[in-house]
């Protein structure tokens, strides 16, 4: 349920429903919103005297809400969340619209503070890369590690670039915490309810994207553990799912994007990449995800795709990146966004 409260309550009437609601054994979450105070209480409601509670001073109304995702939802909160991420604090689920572009896999300095370059001087805002590869199969290249994670970092100093990295699990979280702006959890991972949580518990954005065949509710269930755990900075990422199509990687449905507009506040990417699987593709999906309201793209881009360690085949050049640039933009201001 949520506590709406009066205009112009007082902290102090924040702090005395606060105080009621935990004595009922509710979790409270506080949603500062610009005209009143929401808030939202999870836990067994069963036991709670709702009327004790409207009586409180300067509680206006107590509505219950009705998506099994709490914090997530609109019935919580209407406004839209902005999340700044990197040096440069770009907010995400802001007007413009926002690339994060870069290799799959950091494969060496070189490699990545080439593509980092080109990437910024295009547009970019963030700078993607794994230095740790969940890959389908065991002898596949796995990624540089903390190698990897350390010309991020570089390519952060170099370039003021946000850093976009995936963890893969609860041993290298702290390494990745250490050296990136975003965690990434990968569709492989939406589920890993323990990962979810300890997310939850870093001060820092995290990019989820949507598991290969979650359903839009589990994947908001998803974000509401790393919510619920304690971190409101969640950007959701469509990466494809899996149907029975297979000229495509995966298939790329972007009627989620108005619908997850509809459903929550969290800001919303579309990754055209894994979406599609084939770079000749690549373009015109960030096309089609700009003009449906994406907050933003997640784009693998490698200077070398045909000797790329990892998913070369749907990597576009940094010259190809560089060049759906002016058509992007005019799609984002016929929309009133910008890039
Ligand atoms: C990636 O972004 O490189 C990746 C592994 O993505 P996904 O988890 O969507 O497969
Ligand atoms: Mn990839």
């Amino acid at each position: 349920m949520i506590v709406v409260m009066r205009p112009h309550a007082s902290e102090e009437h924040v702090r005395h429903v606060v105080d009621l609601i935990r004595e009922y054994g509710l979790k409270e979450h506080i949603i500062y919103g610009t005209d009143r105070t929401v808030i939202a209480c999870i836990g067994d409601k069963r036991t709670v005297d709702k009327g004790a509670i409207e009586n409180a001073p300067m509680v206006d109304r107590i509505v219950p809400i009705l998506s099994p995702y709490k914090m997530a939802s609109t019935e919580v909160k209407k406004a839209r969340t902005e999340i700044p991420i990197g040096p440069g604090r770009f907010p995400i689920g802001g007007k413009k619209v926002g690339l994060i572009a870069g290799p799959c896999s950091v494969e060496s300095r070189e490699q990545l503070l080439k593509i980092a370059d080109a990437v910024k001087s295009a547009g970019g805002i963030g700078l993607r890369g794994g230095a740790y590869k969940p890959r389908t199969s065991p002898y596949s290249f796995q990624g540089l590690g903390v190698e990897g994670l350390k010309i991020l970092a570089e390519a952060r100093d170099r370039t003021g670039l946000a850093i976009v990295t995936e963890v893969t699990s609860l041993e290298n979280l702290e390494a990745v915490a250490q050296y990136a702006d975003v965690l990434q959890i990968g569709a492989r991972n939406m589920q890993h309810f323990p990962l979810l949580e300890a997310c939850g518990k870093v001060a820092k954005p995290v990019l989820l994207k949507r598991g290969i065949s979650a359903t839009l509710e589990e994947w908001l269930l998803a974000a509401e553990y790393i919510i619920n755990a304690g971190n409101q900075q969640v950007i959701l990422c469509e990466r494809g799912i899996r149907t029975f199509e297979d000229y495509v990687r995966n298939t790329l449905p972007l009627a989620v994007v108005p619908e997850l507009h509809d459903k929550t506040h969290l800001p919303v990417l579309v990754d055209p990449s894994h979406s599609t699987g084939h770079a000749h593709l690549v373009p015109a999906m960030c096309r089609a995800a700009a003009a449906a309201g994406a907050d933003g793209l997640l784009i693998e881009v490698h200077h070398d795709p045909e000797h790329a360690a990892s998913d070369g085949a749907q990597s576009i050049t940094p010259a190809q990146f560089a060049d759906m640039m002016p058509t992007l933009r005019r799609i984002a201001q016929a929309i009133g966004r910008d890039l």
